[in-house]
Formats: C-alpha cells, sequence, structure tokens
C-alpha cells in the first residue's frame, strides 16, 4: 500500500485532461483502491475499508450527483425483498455501526420501527438508510463523476489504471473496484428504439411524473416481475382510467419461492458450491433458484392484483389484464405512442395493440455468452483483451471477484455486484451477501498487496 493517509481523509483533485492518456499521464498519485459507481456494493466496500483498513487509500466515482438508491421504481408502499439485517455490513460485522438498526437507532426512528405491522421495511426507508451511510463517505466520493473509459499506463516501470470521465477529468488508481450495478435488459423488439414512450422500469418515476398532465389511455406492461406487478398497481392508482395490458412470456404471473430451504441460495456455502460447479450443473441450480428472485412475485402484491382485477370485472370496468403466453414480436413507435406486434406463444396467433406508453419490467443483464446476457461490462471496453474468459465464453472471475489476468502487468480489477453467472444467486445484485462479499474483496485486495 501507498502511505499516503491524506487519501483516505479528502478527495484527490481529477484533472480535466485533453490529451491521450499515454502522452499526458496525469500527475496526481495514483489511489490504492478506485471504485467506480458508489451504489450499496462499493458503499459496503467502502465502510469495510474504513473499519478494516483506515490507512488504505480508497476513492469513487459515481455517476450520479445524488444519487438515490433504486429511486426510478421507488413506489410509495412498496417493500424490500429481503430481511433487513442482510444490510451494508450486519453478516461481516454485526457491531458496525453502519447497520439499519443503528440508522433507526441514530434517526430516532427504532421503537416506532419495532412496531410497524410489516414484514419487510418500506424501500423508501432503506433507500434513505443508503443516502445516511452515502452522506458519511462523501469526502472519499466524487458524484457526478460518470467513468467512460478505463486503460493501463505505466507510472516509473510500474502499471495502473487510468479512469477517464465523461468531463474529460482522469483518476490513476493500483486497483480497480467496478460497482456499477448490472445493465438493464431490453428485450429486441424494443432495442435501438428512440423514443420517451417506452422506458425501462429504472426509469419509471421519472416518466410517469412526466406524462401527469396528459395521462396515457394505454399502457402496456412488459414482464412477469415483481417491479411488473408492483409498476401495474402503481399505474392503476396513478392513472386510473388507463387500460393497462401486462404481457407475460409464461403462462402467468408466479409466486416468488419463498421457502426458506430455497433461500439457502442466499448463504455463502452456496456461493462456494456454485463456483465449483460446473457449467451445466451452474445451469440446473440456476433453474431451481431463479422463482427465488426473477420472473415471480411475492403474495402481498400478487394477491392484490388479483382481487383488483376481480372488483374490476365485477363493477363491469375491467382495465388491468394480464396475457399470458404472449410475446412482443415488434414494436414500433409512431406519432403518439407504439403499436406492438403480440403473438400467443403456443397457437402462433398475432394480435396487435396500439399503446400510449410501454413499461420494460424485463430485469437486467447477467455476464455471459447467453441470450439476454452481456459479454463483459461495457466500461471494461478498453481493457478487456487483458483478461481471460473460460471455455465455456465467460469472464474468468476468481472466488475473490478478481477478474483473472491474461498478460503480465494487469494490476488488480474486481467485480462488485455482476458476478451472479460466476457465483450465483447471492451474487444477483441483492442486499443477500453484499456486506460479505465486500469482506471476501477486500482480503483479495490485501493478497494482491494493494492495502
Ligand atoms: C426496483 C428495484 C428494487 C430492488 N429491491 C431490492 C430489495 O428489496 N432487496 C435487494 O436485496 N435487492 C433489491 N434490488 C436489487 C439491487 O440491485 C440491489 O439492492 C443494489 O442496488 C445493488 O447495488 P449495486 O451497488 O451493485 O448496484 P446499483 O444499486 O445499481 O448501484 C450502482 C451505482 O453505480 C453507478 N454507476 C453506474 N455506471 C457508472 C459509471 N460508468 N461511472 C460511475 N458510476 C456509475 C450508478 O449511478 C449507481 O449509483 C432491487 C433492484 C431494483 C431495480
Amino acid at each position: 500500500m501507498i502511505d499516503r493517509p491524506d487519501v483516505q481523509a479528502t478527495a484527490p483533485a481529477r484533472e480535466p485532461v485533453d490529451e491521450p492518456v499515454d502522452e499526458q499521464p496525469v500527475d496526481e498519485q495514483p489511489v490504492d483502491v478506485l471504485g467506480v459507481g458508489f451504489g450499496p456494493a462499493n458503499l459496503s466496500l467502502a465502510i469495510a475499508l474504513q473499519e478494516d483498513l483506515p490507512q488504505a487509500g480508497a476513492f469513487f466515482l459515481e455517476a450520479a450527483p445524488d444519487p438515490v438508491w433504486q429511486g426510478g421504481l421507488l413506489l410509495d408502499g412498496s417493500n424490500m425483498q429481503n430481511h433487513p439485517n442482510r444490510d451494508l455490513v450486519t453478516l461481516r460485522n454485526p457491531r458496525s455501526r453502519y447497520s439499519f438498526l443503528n440508522y433507526l437507532f441514530e434517526e430516532g426512528r427504532l421503537i416506532e420501527h419495532l412496531n410497524l405491522p410489516l414484514e419487510f421495511p418500506l424501500r423508501k426507508e432503506y433507500a434513505r438508510y443508503i443516502d445516511w451511510a452515502t452522506r458519511q463517505f462523501q469526502p472519499q466520493v466524487a458524484f457526478g463523476a460518470r467513468a467512460t473509459d478505463i486503460a493501463v499506463a505505466e507510472s516509473d516501470g510500474t502499471p495502473e489504471y487510468v479512469v477517464t470521465c465523461a468531463d474529460g477529468s482522469r483518476q490513476r488508481a493500483r486497483s480497480l473496484v467496478v460497482g456499477t450495478g448490472r445493465t438493464p435488459f431490453v428485450p429486441e423488439p424494443f432495442a435501438g428504439l428512440d423514443t420517451p414512450r417506452v422506458c425501462h422500469l429504472t426509469r419509471y418515476l421519472p416518466t410517469v411524473r412526466e406524462l401527469a398532465d396528459k395521462p396515457p389511455r394505454s399502457i402496456a406492461v412488459i414482464g412477469g416481475s415483481q417491479s411488473a406487478v408492483e409498476i401495474i398497481l402503481d399505474l392503476a392508482h396513478r392513472f386510473p382510467q388507463a387500460r393497462v395490458v401486462n404481457y407475460v412470456r409464461k403462462f402467468g404471473l408466479r409466486l416468488k419461492d419463498t421457502s426458506p430451504f430455497s433461500e439457502e441460495g442466499f448463504y455463502p456455502a452456496f456461493t462456494d458450491y456454485y463456483y465449483r460447479a460446473s457449467r451445466a450443473s451452474k445451469n440446473e441450480l440456476d433453474a431451481y433458484m431463479r422463482p427465488t428472485n426473477y420472473s415471480s412475485t411475492d403474495a402481498d402484491v400478487l394477491h392484490h392484483l388479483y382481487a383488483l382485477m376481480y372488483e374490476q370485472r365485477l363493477d363491469g370496468d375491467q382495465r388491468i389484464f394480464v396475457r399470458g403466453n404472449s410475446e412482443v414480436r415488434h414494436a414500433e413507435p409512431d406519432g403518439t405512442g407504439v403499436r406492438l406486434e403480440v403473438e400467443e406463444v403456443h397457437t402462433k396467433d398475432v394480435s396487435t395493440d396500439q399503446v400510449d406508453l410501454v413499461i420494460l419490467a424485463t430485469g437486467f443483464r447477467d455476464l455471459g455468452p447467453g441470450q439476454g446476457q452481456e459479454a463483459y461490462p461495457a466500461l471494461l471496453s478498453g481493457v478487456i483483451d487483458r483478461f481471460e474468459f473460460d471455455g465455456d465464453g465467460y469472464l474468468a472471475v476468481d472466488p475473490d471477484y478478481q477478474v483473472r489476468p491474461r498478460t503480465g502487468g494487469t494490476p488488480p480489477l474486481f467485480l462488485n455486484g455482476l458476478c451472479e453467472s460466476s457465483h450465483g444467486i447471492g451474487d444477483a445484485g441483492s442486499f443477500s451477501l453484499l456486506s460479505l462479499r465486500a469482506a471476501t474483496i477486500l482480503d483479495g485486495l490485501r493478497k494482491q498487496g494493494v492495502v
């Protein structure tokens, strides 16, 4: 580790540079650890570093000027999908002051919170917890700094990363931890459509708020996820006159698998087991684990939706429809909306629908060569030739989340929150094992002699 106590306490200056990296290296000292993204994953790492290795020089780049945890879908009444103690710290260090419980305590809401007749906390409250923790690391984060390129350059014979941001500024680092969250999955018929009439769930709230003065009359929600059902219920409330059609490729909307036996997939032991499994076994385990997190819905919102649709039919005024076995094959924006061509997947009958708005509740992309996956995070394009892919075409990631270098002279690079295809469901971009993963990455950094 480079002995630079100043780095931990204050933000290193990020110099705007116009020249290419090789021609004009920035002259600030490199930080030991540079995190790209400051969502819960890298925030949890920042806390682990502060608690276990306060002398390490860590700095983070965060694209959002004022990040709000999953702010695009912070719906009134929506709740968390995990036990609140699976927070930023507790599994790693139950005595940490950055726990959800301590947040409630410091905010003076603990006793009231414990009296809530809710199984899980409101998502809104968890977002405030994340915000509370984030603010305590402000000196170590550049907000509004979107990393756009990563390169390796040599400084006095030592390779280091140079990360360029959208504003042209650059940051040097001895190691990188990429924690940018997963890329939204946009199904083929909607890929490349440039219209405000189609939005991914991550943009849901800003999109519908803009339509408040001119409410849409017909809306298609694509996908059968928890988010899809939450969005339909929100739309029913927000635009009560609108016709809302949910297109689902499978037979219908499924209940989430909440069996405690299945939930053991969110144990660290499962992560180890999964990591060692062959790709064929991984595929089999994925098929079993899928309904614990994907294309399935918690009972509370699912039952609420079913009862609401029943009541609408009772009133002779059905406005919400769930169309199972239905896949959108073609989408074409026109002057006021989007024309959809929908295929019944078994009968092959094709119907059309004209809607004012399409919401894609279609989830996110994992790393891999398969359909709906991406080979590697786009941000790594400039350095990807330096890293190994395995025989099945997956980016080779070590158990400690370091991406395996193919060539010597490549400084350590870790992925934080992007490794479901190598580490299994516990890594599904969720809070479940976040704090333990931070500890594993910290150990990896230590082994590499970076901190
Ligand atoms: C609607 C919704 C609800 C969810 N609810 C739950 C839940 O209840 N429980 C649960 O366990 N999980 C939930 N999740 C999963 C969620 O992904 C995790 O909770 C958590 O947000 C993952 O943290 P992360 O840091 O890996 O990614 P993110 O939260 O996506 O954070 C990544 C950060 O990186 C920044 N970034 C991206 N690209 C760049 C770049 N190029 N340069 C700089 N910064 C960049 C982003 O601005 C963002 O702040 C939910 C997800 C969604 C979409």
